[in-house]
């Protein structure tokens, strides 16, 4: 647990994934990111859907949802998708599914939003049934009508359950949503309407960067995923971002990371990397 004023900060390791190896890592090529992390006989690259879990006076809140478990055999074999350890991890933070009082999206892409919801009777119903939502409107309206090279990273069905939900509160543009807990709108170059999360009190700020920097792997500045549609964008969002990191001496959580879950950065000849690794 991290404290950040009054904010307590757990990690929930709740669910891992794979995918192509060339997906997460662009332009880089494998002789240099399997250096970094092995892939399996299929070439994919085991990541990590962690979650953030912000408690603070009555509040809990989660940023972004994992996969979760509505998926199909053919597609949990794709993406290699591991137990669902939801309600395990809550509990070591001491709250349940009924105490999740917010849940925030830094965007709607499947990996991302799936978990809020579970099937139940042939429907989608959300998993936190006391939770509002929060996401920045332009990213949902992208969510439910994606261009085809997103297209396969929004699911339409948790996407439009998202939409009909009467607990879902539209966002448009920067947002203390809290005292000390704001929703920041960057990584356009990921996804249009991606936001980044800032908690913070005098002394100590962490940031979620969502996908813009989605694992330690990431911090050199050209290495996007092929996903982003926009990279030149990223290259120029994450420059300025983790400029403010390092300058503030700030903590950047990694939702995708396999092995740290965040950590601070300083520059070295030139490259960012991580500095002190910080477990919540
Ligand atoms: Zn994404």
């Amino acid at each position: 647990m991290l404290a950040v004023g009054s904010f307590c900060l757990h990690t929930l390791d709740v669910q891992y994934f794979s995918l192509d190896g060339g997906s997460v890592f662009g332009v880089v090529p494998r002789v240099l990111w399997e250096k970094v992390i092995q892939p399996d006989d299929l070439n994919r690259v085991r990541l990590s859907m962690r979650m953030l879990l912000a408690r603070s006076n009555g509040l809990n809140i989660l940023v972004d949802a994992a996969m979760g478990t509505a998926w199909s055999e053919k597609m949990k074999t794709i993406y290699d998708l591991s137990e669902w350890r939801l309600d395990e991890e809550l509990a070591s933070a001491g709250v349940s599914r009924d105490d999740i009082t917010d849940v925030v999206f830094t965007h709607l892409h499947f990996d991302h939003v799936a978990g809020a919801f579970e099937e139940k009777n042939g429907r989608l119903s959300s998993v936190f049934p006391n939770a509002r939502f929060h996401v920045q409107r332009r990213n949902l309206e992208t969510a439910l009508s994606p261009n085809l090279k997103e297209k396969p990273s929004y699911t339409g069905s948790f996407v439009e359950a998202l939409a009909a939900s009467e607990s879902l509160n539209l966002i448009d543009g920067p947002c203390e949503l809290f005292p000390g807990f704001e929703l920041v709108p960057c990584g356009e170059g990921h996804t249009a309407g991606h936001q980044l999360v800032r908690i913070s009190d005098n002394e100590t700020t962490l940031i979620h960067a969502g996908d813009l920097v989605p694992s330690s792997a990431h911090l050199g500045l050209n290495r996007g995923l092929a996903f982003d549609i926009l990279p030149l964008e990223v290259i120029r969002e994450k420059t300025e971002l983790l400029g403010e990191i390092v300058d503030g001496n700030w903590i950047l959580y990694f939702a995708h990371d396999p092995f740290i879950e965040a950590a601070t950065i300083r520059r070295e000849d030139g490259r960012m990397v991580a500095d002190r690794t910080v477990r919540l």
